[in-house]
Formats: C-alpha cells, structure tokens, sequence
C-alpha cells in the first residue's frame, strides 16, 4: 500500500518543530529515524496530515555525559551504542547488550532510541531499560519544557504521556558505578522478530550485600515493567559465592527473583507463538540468568579494576 497524502516540513530548529506540531488542527507526526513511522504509514495504519521532519535540528543530535548522567539527543541512533565503550561502564555494557537485538544493522543505522520512547512498542528493548533505570523523558510544547519519569510516561501498549504537540528533544539515563554489573537477554523465535520476552538487568554489591537491582521487563506486559516484586527479594540479601555456568539452583535468591517476576510483576499478553504461561516461564528463566550474568560482569570488572592497581 501507499500512504496517504500528506504535507511536509523540516524546521531547523526545536522552536520550529514545536511550533509545527502545535497546529492541532492537523494530525501531525514527527519524523526521526521513520523505521516505524514508514511502515505505518504505508500500511495507512497512521495517517498524518503533516509529517514534521527533525532529522536537520542540529540541537537534537549527540549524546552527553553529565551531572552522573547520559544525555541522549532525539536524533542519536541505535547504532551509536553498539561498542560498549561508546557509554561509559556498566551503562555501557547494558546499552550494547540490548541494541544488538533491535532488528539488522540498517535499521540500526536510522532508527532513533528517543524515537522508540515516541513509538511505545510494549516489546522495545529501549524502553523497558529506561523504566528499570528510572530514565528521564524530556519534552518541549508550546508550554515550554517538562520533564517526566520513564515509569510515568509509558501508558499502554503505543500510548504515553506526551501531548500531540510536544516533542521529545531527549531520553536521561544513569550512569553507573563500577560496583555495578550488568546484563541484557532476549528470547525471540527468530533474529528479525520482535522479542517474546526480554530481560535488563543491573546488580549493586557493597560488602558482599546486594544494595541496589534493577530488572526491566520486555514484552512482558501491555508497556515495559520495572520488576520492582523481584527486585525486593534481592535488595538487601548477601550475594554469595557466584555458581559456576549460566544456571541457578531452584532455591538461590535468583531463580526465587525470576519466579517472583514472573508471578507478580509480568502481566504478559499472549501472542500467536507464544501463550501468557509460556512467557512467565521465560521471564522467570531470564530474570535468573541476567542476574546471574550481572553479578559475573561486576565481579569481571572489579578483577580488571584490581589488577589495575597492582
Ligand atoms: C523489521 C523491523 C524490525 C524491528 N525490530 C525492532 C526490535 O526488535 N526492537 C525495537 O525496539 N524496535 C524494532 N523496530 C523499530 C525500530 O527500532 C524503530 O527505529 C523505532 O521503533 C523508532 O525509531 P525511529 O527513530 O525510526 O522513529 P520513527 O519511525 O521516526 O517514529 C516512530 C514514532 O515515534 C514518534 N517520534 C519519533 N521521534 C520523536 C520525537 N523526538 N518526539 C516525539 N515523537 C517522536 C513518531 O512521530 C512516530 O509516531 C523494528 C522495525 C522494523 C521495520
């Protein structure tokens, strides 16, 4: 199929772009990456009257660190993460874990993280790392700017609390500490699908305590969850020797976290291949192995930090 027509434009600056998105006469839709947009459109499953084009807004472009933060512009790409020395530590790692599983390396190379905040696919990898974290959403209207909480911002499976007239001009995500580890797995039936489930963690020890964890659910319910239930079990226990391999026995704090997750945190939608029951499993299997997997990264980059020092 063909869109249908519509009008377009390509402001130069934020200003510009508010400004075009504020006539909501017209069904507007900006433009970043259009590796969702397009297909939508051609499908005419979303027919703008006018798409607004941010891609030549210099101010939107590039990513920072400051103030224990990663500032990501609205125009900086998936690809931008695939080495994990592009982000700093554990940060870095989890970023580079995740987009590997974002469709093939032309998508990547277009497609936007801010954009995935914009589309709110409940199985965007992006997405379900920033409610775990406690990501910030930035966005400019014709009000001025807000700020939300990406656990405030993602309400419904392609629905969220930015206003037809408001542009996302950035996503804030936490840097994180070296005592930090961290990891990302995905289940999928093949490599160009969309997830069935998938799992980002992170893991804090101070004296062998587990102070902080994070656990970021995709696909897994009708918008990205924060397995604050699981979580809960952990924070505050004794980490233990680690076992060897990628499995836990039935009775470590892990696997418990994983069962938890999957009972009490997941709401999973069925799918044609892959019912709710068969994705709680999934869930609680990788809740188990990420965190598994982040207390080895951190337990790996506490040796290398060591032998730094000798
Ligand atoms: C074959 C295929 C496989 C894919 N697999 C995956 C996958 O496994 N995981 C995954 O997460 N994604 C996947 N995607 C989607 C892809 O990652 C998109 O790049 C992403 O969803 C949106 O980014 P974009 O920059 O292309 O946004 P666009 O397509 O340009 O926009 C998407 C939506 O967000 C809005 N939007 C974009 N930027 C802003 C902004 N700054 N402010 C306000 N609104 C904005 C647009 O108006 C539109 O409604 C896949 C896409 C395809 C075609």
């Amino acid at each position: 199929m063909k869109p249908a027509a519509f009008d377009y434009t390509v402001p130069r600056t934020v200003a510009e772009a508010v400004e075009a998105l504020g006539d909501t006469e017209r069904r507007a839709q900006v433009i970043a990456g259009g590796q969702s947009l397009i297909l939508e459109m051609h499908l005419q499953r979303i027919r703008p009257e006018l798409v607004v084009d941010i891609n030549r807004i210099p101010e939107l472009d590039g990513m920072s660190a400051e103030g224990g933060e990663l500032r990501v512009g609205a125009l900086v790409r998936h690809a931008a993460f695939e080495s994990p020395d592009a982000v700093p530590g554990p940060l870095g790692t989890l970023l580079a874990q995740a987009v590997v599983n974002i469709a093939h390396p032309p998508i990547r190379s277009r497609g936007t993280m801010v954009g995935s905040y914009g589309w709110a696919h409940p199985a965007s990898e992006w997405c379900a790392v920033g409610v775990a974290l406690d990501a910030t959403v930035e966005l400019t209207g014709p009000d001025g700017d807000r700020s939300v909480a990406a656990g405030d911002y993602f309400l419904g499976p392609f629905r969220t609390a930015r206003l037809p007239q408001e542009l996302i001009t950035a996503v804030r995500l936490p840097l994180l500490g070296e005592d930090t580890g961290a990891s990302f797995v995905e289940h999928r039936r093949t490599h160009f699908c969309f997830a069935q489930v998938a799992v980002g963690t992170t893991l804090t020890v101070d004296d062998g305590v587990i102070s902080d964890v994070r656990i970021g659910l995709v696909n897994s319910a009708d918008r990205p969850v924060r397995a604050r239930a699981a979580e809960d079990v952990l924070r505050g226990t004794e980490l233990g020797p680690l076992p060897a391999g990628h499995r836990v026995h039935d009775d470590h704090p892990f696997a418990r976290a994983g069962r938890v997750a999957a009972g009490q945190d997941a709401a999973p939608l069925p799918e044609p291949f892959a019912d709710a029951d068969y994705k709680r499993h999934i869930v609680s299997v990788l809740v188990a192995r990420t965190l598994l997997e982040a207390a080895n990264d951190r337990r790996a980059r506490l040796a290398v930090r060591e032998g730094d020092h000798r």
